[in-house]
Formats: structure tokens, sequence, C-alpha cells
């Protein structure tokens, strides 16, 4: 067995497992499936080196199903794949519409909870700028080129 899955054996993550999905009610907090038959995952919203699973915060980690578990994990791969062809002079942008998509989601690790109407319109509003400083500066490179 990898060290990996010998650690999500070891007692510390097997607890903080117990404390997340506790906190969650014992619900997918993504379709909000339970009760019999729900498999439960207790899922990292992200993963770095040299850290064991127990350690991470718990606003970090969130229960999900196992369909949910594997349909997050399956785009989170995917939109870390298309980051990582996005031009340098663009990740302000993309930092800008991440954080102002996370303040918009209503509950729990997902965002902040009960998030004030104007706020909301704030945060969206960052979305359409950090957007509109992409089109543009796609715009500019691409007139750079053709000069
Ligand atoms: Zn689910």
């Amino acid at each position: 067995m990898s060290k990996w899955a010998t650690q999500f054996r070891d007692s510390r993550w097997q607890q903080k497992r117990l404390e997340i999905m506790q906190r969650d009610e014992w619900m997918c907090q993504s379709c909000y499936d339970s009760g019999e038959g729900v498999t439960l995952n207790v899922h990292h919203t992200y993963y770095e080196k040299g850290r064991a699973p127990w350690e991470y915060e718990n606003d970090s980690l969130i229960t999900l199903c196992e369909s949910c578990h594997k349909a997050v994990t399956e785009a989170t791969r995917s939109i870390s794949r298309s980051i990582g062809r996005i031009s340098p002079d663009h990740l302000d942008a993309i930092t800008s519409i991440i954080d102002a998509i996370c303040k918009t989601a209503k509950n729990g690790p997902y965002g902040i909870e009960n998030v004030a109407e104007e706020e909301q319109l704030a945060f969206g509003r960052a979305i359409w700028e950090g957007a509109a400083r992409l089109s543009i500066a796609a715009f500019e490179a691409r007139k750079a080129g053709a000069a």
C-alpha cells in the first residue's frame, strides 16, 4: 500500500473525517443526498505536497457523496489543466474572477454564508471586470502580434 493510501487509514484522518461529516450533518454538500445507501467522502478542496490528509484546515474539507466527489475531482483536474495553459500575464485577472466566484457562493466551505445582496452584486461586477480585463489583454496581444 502506498504511503498516501496508508495515511487515509491513520486514526488522525479517521477522526478529522468524522468531524467534517458531523459538521456537514452527514449530507453531501453538493446534491444534499444522505441516509442509507449513500456513501459519503470527505473531499480535500486542494492538496499540497508533503501534507498529511489531516493537516488541512476544516474549511478546506467538505462532505460529498461518492458520485459528486468523483465529478468534483474530475472537474477540478480539468480546470487545473486549463489554468496551466493561461499566460502568466492573465493570472491576476483569473485569480480575481475565481475569488469573486467563491464569494458569491452561499454555503460553507464553498463560500461565505449569508452574503448581503449588495456584496453579491459587487462580486458579480468583479467577475465581469476580470473577464473584461482578460478579453482586452487578449485583444492587445493579438494587435501587438499583428504589428
Ligand atoms: Zn452528492
